[in-house]
């Protein structure tokens, strides 16, 4: 890490850059690692009674923002889950904890992996597929979007899935509320 802004303009910029100058203006600068770790076979733990969510179970690359987003959306789908009018009794931990796993770890998987493949896109090294994915963006430029596109941020198949996700509505059609 990074202690003073000296040592990442040393590190990383030179002299006169724009970067060099941005660094200059502030008085203490933290590097962050980017995290990703393999799927887990499982979020619950053997005895069922503890289940991971967020970052513990799903950490991702800044590509697609989406850390902070998946995390609230297990958050929302764990808090309805065991609110009073789904969750009546502590011997349904278990099941419901399978269930929220059921529910979660394939979408929460599914973002890290869309943020692999951004990165991928947006990382292309010179060559063929580069040219290709110019060529696309270039060609789409000002139209409206079909199909697959390589910036995520825009895919008119990525963004529903990303942004329509419903949380209560995932929860309401496994385990609609009963009122007490
Ligand atoms: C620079 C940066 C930019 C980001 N930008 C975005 C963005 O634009 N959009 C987006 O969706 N996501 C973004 N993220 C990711 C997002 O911040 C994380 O994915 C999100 O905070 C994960 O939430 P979490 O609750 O799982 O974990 P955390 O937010 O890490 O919360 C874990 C909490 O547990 C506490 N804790 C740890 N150990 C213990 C302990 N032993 N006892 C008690 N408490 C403990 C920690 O202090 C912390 O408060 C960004 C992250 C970074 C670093």
């Amino acid at each position: 890490m990074f202690h003073s802004p000296g040592a990442a303009i040393a590190t990383y910029t030179y002299h006169g850059s724009r970067l060099s100058q941005l660094l200059g203006c502030v008085d203490k600068v933290d590097k962050w690692k980017l995290m990703h770790r393999a799927e887990m076979e499982s979020w619950v733990n053997p005895q069922n009674n503890l289940v991971l969510i967020g970052d513990a179970c799903h950490p991702m690359l800044p590509y697609l923002a989406q850390g902070a987003n998946s995390s609230i959306e297990d958050g929302a789908v764990l808090g309805l889950l065991l609110a009073p009018e789904r969750f009546k009794s502590k011997a349904h931990l278990p099941n419901t904890l399978q269930l929220f796993q059921q529910l979660r770890k394939a979408r929460g998987e599914g973002i890290v992996r869309e943020t692999f493949k951004q990165r991928k896109d947006f990382h292309l090294r010179d060559g063929p597929e580069q040219e290709k994915r110019d060529a696309l963006m270039l060609d789409q430029l000002g139209k409206d979007l079909k199909g697959a596109f390589p910036s995520r941020w825009t895919c008119p198949e990525v963004q529903p899935w990303l942004y329509g996700y419903d949380a209560i509505k995932e929860v309401e059609a496994v385990v609609p509320a009963k009122s007490s």
